[in-house]
């Protein structure tokens, strides 16, 4: 294994820690993860390999003098496949205040269970 080059390197992010990790494939097309200090960096790592995901945050046209622009976020993590459409759906919606924060712009998006929220609230007079 240590003459092998690793198939990718990353960082931990589960901690703070920050693990600094290397991911390698056996002849049966099996990962191995070393440099992990906990079994949270092998998760990561497998999800980080296999089907990668995350929180997306961008910001909203928004009806608004003062805040011409909402910031906005997903619930949770996305599939990668799913942001540059996401990002898509969030620049071409239009907000209407009022909008409460954590109010839903996009539900479910695109059968992957995330929700597009308000990061902030915005009332009808801003
Ligand atoms: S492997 Fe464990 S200890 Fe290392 S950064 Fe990830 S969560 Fe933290």
């Amino acid at each position: 294994m240590s003459q092998q080059e690793p198939i990718r390197e990353m960082i931990c992010i589960s901690c703070p820690l920050g693990c600094h990790l290397s991911l390698y494939k056996d002849e049966n097309d099996e990962l191995t993860v070393t440099g992990n200090k906990c079994k949270r960096g092998v998760v990561y790592a497998e999800e980080e390999y296999y089907a990668p995901k995350r929180v997306v945050t961008c910001t909203c046209p928004a009806e608004s003098e003062v805040f011409p622009r909402l910031p906005v976020r997903t619930t949770t993590s996305l599939p990668k496949e799913h942001i540059d459409a996401l990002l898509r759906a969030a620049y071409a919606l239009t907000v209407k205040p009022p909008v409460a924060c954590g109010e839903v712009l996009i539900e479910n998006f695109e059968g992957t269970g995330v929700d597009l929220i308000a990061s902030m609230s915005l009332g009808a007079e801003q």
